[in-house]
Formats: structure tokens, sequence, C-alpha cells
């Protein structure tokens, strides 16, 4: 009898073999870090929404033609995926200047980016996930100038539609982190997550900088609401996959 392995822990996802070498279980916790593991808490019912959001939104984006890892769901908190080699980087896409953009810049809080801002960090928790320059990401041979083209190409194709995606529910969003992954034929998949622990998003037309946040800020900053912020996204994001008939 097959019995599923525990392959990986993360700070927010544990990831299990499962009976298909291509295949991988994701469970998503409830655990909550911030500040490179030095802020810990939970944040309930978080894996549920962390999960629900980020596999309507992969179904939605390979419906426009974004390859994905996502499978399907066996359960709320439970996502089937395909095996990937994940690729070290952090890519970030901006919209509006928040977080270490504005710490490390000065840029004013909610400065609009026209265009978005792309930007590649390490992935390396002992090295504070530093960002990268394209010299270093080539020193590194992390990935090839073409793939780093391909990655940065489909970051903002992604931004595009989920910022469409998220204006029709009456969210702005701010900034988000995506991870993707190479599959046994080198295919490029967008994988992990997307979901208010990894955007930043902003309730439309709030203008109070607390009030408005509905993501993880709201434990980083310990604004409060936690629980009630992630359910609101969760709530918005089905309403409008429904209306898109998915
Ligand atoms: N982000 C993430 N994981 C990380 C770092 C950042 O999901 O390890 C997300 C974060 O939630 C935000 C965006 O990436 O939506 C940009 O984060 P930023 O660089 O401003 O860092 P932070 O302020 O979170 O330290």
């Amino acid at each position: 009898m097959f019995s599923a392995k525990k392959l990986y822990e993360g700070k927010a996802k544990i990831l299990y073999s499962t009976e298909d070498p291509d295949i991988l279980l994701t469970f998503f916790k409830d655990d909550a870090t911030a500040f490179n593991a030095q802020k810990k808490g939970t944040i309930a019912g978080k894996g549920e929404v962390n999960c629900t959001v980020s596999a309507g939104l992969f179904t939605w984006l390979e419906s426009l033609g974004i390859p994905t890892h996502y499978i399907d769901c066996p359960a709320t908190d439970k996502m089937r995926v395909r095996a990937v080699t994940i690729i070290p980087i952090e890519v970030v896409v901006r919209n509006i200047a928040a977080g270490s953009l504005c710490k490390q810049t000065g840029l004013p809080l909610g400065k609009l980016l026209n265009p978005p801002l792309v930007e590649f960090y390490l992935k390396d928790d002992e090295l504070g996930d530093p960002l990268l320059t394209f010299e270093r990401l080539m020193l590194l041979e992390i990935v090839s100038a073409e793939q780093l083209q391909n990655i940065r190409s489909m970051a903002l194709n992604i931004n595009q539609h989920l910022q469409q995606f998220f204006e029709n529910c009456k969210i702005n969003l701010v900034d988000f982190k995506l991870e993707f992954g190479l599959d046994r034929n080198n295919n490029l998949l967008l994988a992990d997550e997307i979901s208010p622990d990894t955007c930043r998003l902003w309730e439309q037309n709030v203008s109070d900088p607390q009030q408005r946040v509905m993501d993880k800020d709201r434990f980083r900053q310990d604004l409060g609401e936690i629980e009630s912020a992630y359910q609101e996204v969760k709530q918005r994001v089905l309403a409008r996959l429904e209306k898109l008939g998915l």
C-alpha cells in the first residue's frame, strides 16, 4: 500500500509525494511567518483561503493559456500539483509602491508604477532573499538569459490578467510574488501560490492606509481582523470566478 511521504516542510506549506512521481500534494498550513520568520503566528482558516484562492486563480490563468503546476484540489486545503524543479528566484511584480521598495528607495507608499516593476530576489532565507541584478542572475547561473526573458514576460502577462481580475473584485493589486518551475521536459510552469500571503491587496475606494489592507500586511503590521480580511478576499475571488463560469 502506498503511503505519502513528506518531502519538504516550508513556512506555509507541506509537500508530499504521491503514487505518481510526476504529481505532488501540497498541504496549505494556517501557520504565518513574516520578516524572514522572525515573527510567527497562526491565521485561522488561512490554509483553506490560500489553497482555494490559488486553485481558482491558477484554473483561470490556465484558461487564458498560462501554464501552471495546478491539477486539482482533493480537499479545500490540499492541492495536487505537477512535480517541478522550482527555480530559486522570487519574481515580484509591482503596480503600486509598497513594502521593501519604499523602505529601500524612499519612494512614497502608494505611488503608481507605470509600467509595472518586475524584480528578482534570490530565494534563500539564510541570505535574507537579496534583490538580484541581471548580472548577478547570470553570474549565479540559476537561469539562462532566455529563460529569464520568458519568466519576465510571463510575469507581466500574469500581472495584466490579475490586475483586471482584482479590479473586478473592487481590489487594487499592489504587488505580488510568483515562483516558477521546470517540469521534466523543461517546460516553464507557474508554481507555488497566488494568495493574500503573496499579494498586496488594497480595498478600492478606502484611502486609510491601514483599513484598506486585505492581505498578509495585516499580520506583518499587527492590524487585526486578519481572518476576516482573508475570508473577504476568498469570497470576492470565488464570486468573480463564478461570474466567469469557472
Ligand atoms: N512576498 C512574498 N514572499 C516573500 C517576499 C515577498 O510572498 O518572501 C510578496 C509580498 O507579500 C508582497 C510582494 O511579494 O506582496 C513584495 O514584497 P516586498 O519585496 O515589498 O517585501 P516585504 O515588504 O514583504 O518584506
